[in-house]
């Protein structure tokens, strides 16, 4: 059996790809946003993941672990991004953070065990349920999945099939009217644009997928 270990290098380098990608994808998420929101979702992002970069610059791995990492990029989002992705993304980071419980790398189960804690802290925060058009319609699927498969050997491939759900997820924000956010007040005008977070979070999730092995 080949034991996939999660350490503190991979979460880095996943933290730097997010941001890595957040730049390219920020006038594509501003431009979602633009239709169903106030236009802000990339921008807002940008700015919080340039603090990020900056933060991870004096950032030592072998000093540092996993908590502490998830904590900095958390503490950044919170305090940088504004909107409602903010403070979602902000209790995502930070309570993976938590529950990564200060080690230097994690097997894939505990893995699991954090995304379930980030994504039960923006169910938490938000109080959507699945099909109010927001980040939980891609989250909490990719998160049932990945629970039930966190005991499985092949973890690269349930990594990949837990991206194809969270993307099945987004798409699914398209046809239906918000009971959330600011697209809210748009009703059925709303229906035919994506949810900007949901879009973000299966992008960031692939972030995790692409650093592994
Ligand atoms: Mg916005």
């Amino acid at each position: 059996m080949i034991m996939t270990t999660f350490d503190i290098g991979y979460f880095k380098a996943v933290i730097e790809e997010m941001a890595a990608m957040i730049e390219v994808e920020r006038d594509y998420l501003t431009s979602l946003d633009s239709s169903i929101g106030d236009g802000d979702h990339g921008i807002n992002l940008s700015i919080g993941f340039r603090d990020v970069s900056k933060q991870l610059e004096q950032f030592d791995t072998a000093a540092e672990n996993i908590s502490t990492l998830f904590k900095k990029v958390g503490m950044s989002l919170l305090g940088k991004v504004g909107g409602a992705s903010g403070p979602l993304y902000g209790s995502f980071f930070l309570k993976m953070g938590v529950a990564a419980q200060n080690k230097q790398a994690v097997s894939f189960a505990e893995f699991v065990e954090m995304y379930r804690a980030g994504v039960t802290a923006v169910q938490n925060r938000g109080k959507a349920e699945l099909g109010d058009k927001t980040m939980i319609d891609a989250m909490l699927p990719a998160m049932d999945y990945l629970t039930q498969h966190q005991e499985a050997d092949d973890v690269a491939a349930i990594m990949q099939e837990a991206l194809v759900v969270m993307k099945q997820g987004a798409e699914s924000t398209d046809n239906i009217v918000a009971k959330k956010g600011r697209a809210l007040r748009l009703g059925e005008r709303a229906i035919g644009h994506r949810d900007p977070g949901a879009e973000s979070s299966w992008k960031l999730f692939e972030c995790f997928v692409k650093k592994l092995g």
